[in-house]
């Protein structure tokens, strides 16, 4: 598992930092208004300045590390808790608890000085316990705090960021990298690693998920509470469950095509080495196979057999003649015959004269050939310091029984030369794991893997002193990805004839990442795209409710507008209106010289009506009489109730002759309705013309006396009266 997370470290800190992205976004962005707080400001500094910390981390991953990049990354770390602090900081000022911005001086000293001290690594944890531990937990604090004062759905978004950021107080503020002073020494990134088998980058991208959503949810419901519809409300709780939804399968899409990205080049690497071992282990073998026939054919040869058979001065000048020409031809150091007993008849070779050479050389294989195999073994010869490789052959009499042992040993020193520009590292292992000859000079001697006590004893018998700490973790046995000094390599081992000696190739996987990368930013796409579309779904949402509501408004003020100016009963304009308008229209007239008359009429005998057939059949004729008068009357005329059963019609644009002819058509028109209940009824008119000088209360109460008139000379009928008192007095 640690394994595997650890390959996919890449992928969890692009979660890491968009986590963190994501988090500054919720802050920073206006939230459809709302009141924008201060603290949500620094929170958001906090969000996108460690979401860029983090995708700095995957960019030294990927790319590769320096001196200034990571000084550069030690000073966003930081700032962004800098600001995790300042949020935590102003959020207990909201709640009446002042905190000098002084109090960074003690915080900040000691980082700046353990990093001038004693580097980054030791002021990075120094930064995590002072600022970003006492931040979180801050803020953890003054967000429950805050959560006491609401209720409801605000109550709980906030308790759930304050656990949020206790949870993120130890997983970024005691969980810090290893440094070789308490707490760090015990608790810190690797240790977390060994106990849950998770990397804590991890838990801290969860973590930043977690508080990212919470504090969403919190804007979320200010918004929702703001614009007070059940219809947004709703959508809210809805497009938070799909958002979770969608960046979780995104995230895991996401993940799953990095991986298979990351595997396509990972086939790659293995073709490769499978294909550079398969030379390597050809350039090995022409050498020993060279060695093990010229070692078959030595020991076939008849002289050879002779001289461990017959005792005589010329069977072993011919047997040795034999052998010098198999050494020449083979390019074997020493060759030798020895009989049963080990004794040595013929040498021969370079280092055949040494004693001690050739008492080393049969040891190599001597007693398995003796036994009647082919006997085929790496040998590393100490005081050279130099791997060599032995062929034994057993040598036998005409009834097939082993007389001897012919060998031959030589150093692989000419392969080893022409190995060195081999471009990855090889390593060739002995069987209990020491790395006996390689073009890595610098792990030369070195153990694979950890060697048990007794391999340990065996391997320092033959090699001395073992150099350096084991390459790997455990021994593998076809092939491994891991990481030898620090760097990602692909481990791939095939074993040699002799007695489990093996191969191993070792190929560097740092563009691993760099494959994977496109992964990560078709993830990084997909997610923006989706989050800009959720985005803007909501958006237009708000925007569309915000507007229903202000279209709704103008209705109903349009609404109470229509109403102050009408009738009730019978929908016609009211006092109010008809006032306004003949104002205006008197106006007009008065400066441009239209005319513009006036009719006031009455239903006649009303009151009888009422008295015979009820006030509601009087209402309903009155609805009637107003509807059908309307129907009459040109667009350009104002009719009115006026009062009571009496209306008026305003008539701009017409003279006294011209309403009167009007007031006429009504009239006959009244007279020849019938009414449900009523049957019949009659209407008097009153006309009178706009006259220079006039008031409206003039001029209605002209109209009102041709009313009268009309009323006294018998009702059912029009009259006029057209000049003014004062002229038709005078
Ligand atoms: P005339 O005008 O012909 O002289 O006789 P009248 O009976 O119509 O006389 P008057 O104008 O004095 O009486 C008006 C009556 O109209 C009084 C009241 O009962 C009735 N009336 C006034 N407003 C309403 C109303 O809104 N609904 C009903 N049903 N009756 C009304
Ligand atoms: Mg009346
Ligand atoms: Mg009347």
């Amino acid at each position: 598992m640690a394994t595997f997370l650890g390959e996919q470290l890449d992928f969890i800190y692009f979660f890491y930092g968009l986590a963190f992205m994501l988090l500054g976004a919720v802050c920073m962005s206006g939230a459809g208004g709302g009141a924008r707080e201060e603290s949500w400001t620094a929170l958001g500094l906090f969000g996108y300045s460690h979401g860029c910390l983090e995708w700095m981390e995957l960019f030294a991953l990927v790319v590769g590390d320096d001196r200034y990049f990571a000084l550069l990354r030690f000073v966003f770390l930081t700032v962004s808790f800098l600001f995790l602090l300042e949020f935590a900081r102003l959020e207990w000022a909201r709640l009446g608890h002042g905190i000098d911005v002084t109090i960074y001086a003690p915080l900040i000293f000691p980082v700046a000085l353990v990093a001038l001290w004693s580097g980054l690594p030791a002021a990075n944890v120094v930064a995590r316990y002072l600022i970003a531990f006492i931040g979180a937990s801050a803020a953890a604090c003054a967000v429950a705090r805050r959560a006491q004062n609401l209720s409801g759905d605000g109550r709980r978004f906030l308790r759930f960021a304050a656990v949020g950021f206790a949870l993120y107080s130890v997983a970024a503020g005691l969980v810090v990298g290893p440094a070789p002073f308490f707490p760090a020494n015990e608790l810190n990134a690797r240790s977390f690693v060994a106990v849950t088998g998770t990397p804590i980058q991890l838990w801290r991208g969860l973590l930043g998920c977690w508080i990212a959503f919470s504090v969403w949810s919190i804007r979320q419901n200010q918004l929702a509470l703001e614009l007070a519809s059940r219809r947004y409300t709703d959508y809210l709780r809805k497009q938070f469950g799909w958002t979770i939804a969608a960046m979780a399968a995104i995230l895991l899409g996401g993940w799953a095509l990095t991986n298979y990205l990351g595997k396509i080049y990972n086939h790659s690497v293995v073709m490769e080495a499978r294909g550079d071992l398969a030379l390597l282990a050809s350039r090995l073998g022409s050498e020993t196979d060279a060695l093990d026939a010229m070692a078959r054919t030595l020991a076939g040869t008849p002289s050879v057999r002779a001289a461990l058979q017959t005792k005589g001065p010329s069977t072993d000048e011919e047997a040795t003649s034999a052998l010098e020409l198999h050494v020449d031809a083979s390019g074997a150091e020493i060759g030798m015959i020895m009989n049963r007993s080990g004794a040595v008849v013929a040498a021969a070779g370079r280092r055949a004269g040494m004693a001690e050479a050739r008492d080393y050389a049969r040891r190599g294989s001597f007693t398995e050939a003796l036994s009647g195999a082919s006997a085929r073994c790496f040998v590393f010869d100490r005081t050279r310091g130099v791997i060599e490789y032995a062929a034994g052959e057993p040598i036998r009499n005409a009834v097939g029984d082993v007389v001897g042992v012919a060998q031959l040993v030589r150093t692989l020193a000419d392969v080893e030369i022409d190995l060195i520009g081999f471009e990855h590292a090889y390593y060739l292992v002995d069987p209990d794991g020491v790395v006996a000859m390689t073009n890595r000079p610098d792990n030369m001697l070195r153990p694979m893997w950890p060697l048990d006590a007794t391999q340990a004893e065996a391997a320092e018998r033959r090699f001395g002193a073992l150099r350096g700490r084991p390459m790997l973790k455990r021994e593998f046995v076809d092939d491994i990805w891991t990481s030898v000094n620090d760097e990602r390599q692909y481990l791939r081992r095939s074993f040699a004839r002799g007695g489990g000696w093996s191969l191993v190739l070792a190929t560097p996987t740092r563009e691993l990442f760099a494959s994977r990368v496109l992964g990560i930013i078709v993830t990084l796409l997909a997610t923006t795209m989706t989050l800009i579309y959720l985005v803007g779904k909501e958006r237009r949402l708000h925007d569309g409710i915000q507007m229903d509501k202000r279209l709704h408004l103008q209705e109903l003020a349009r609404d109470l507008g229509q109403q102050a100016v009408t009738d009730p009963l019978t929908g016609l304009f009211n006092r109010l209106r008809i006032d306004q308008a003949l104002a205006s229209e008197m106006a007009r007239a008065g400066r441009y010289g239209d005319p513009l008359s006036l009719v006031l009429f009455d239903v006649d005998f009303f009151k009888a009506i009422n008295d015979a057939h009820g006030h509601q059949a009087g209402d309903r004729a009155l609805v009637r009489l107003a509807d059908a008068a309307r129907a009459l009357v040109r667009r350009s005329d104002l009719l009115a109730r006026w009062g009571g059963e009496e209306f008026i019609l305003l008539t701009p644009g017409s003279d006294g002759a011209m309403a009167r002819n009007a007031a006429e058509k009504l009239r006959a028109a009244v007279e020849r309705l019938s009414f449900e209940d009523i049957g019949k009824i009659t209407c008097s008119f009153g006309v009178t013309q706009y006259v220079d000088g006039d008031t409206a209360e003039t001029m209605v109460r002209r109209a009102d006396r041709a009313l009268y008139l009309a009323k006294l000379n018998g009702r059912n009928r029009v009259e006029s009266v057209l000049e003014s008192d004062a002229s038709s007095n005078g």
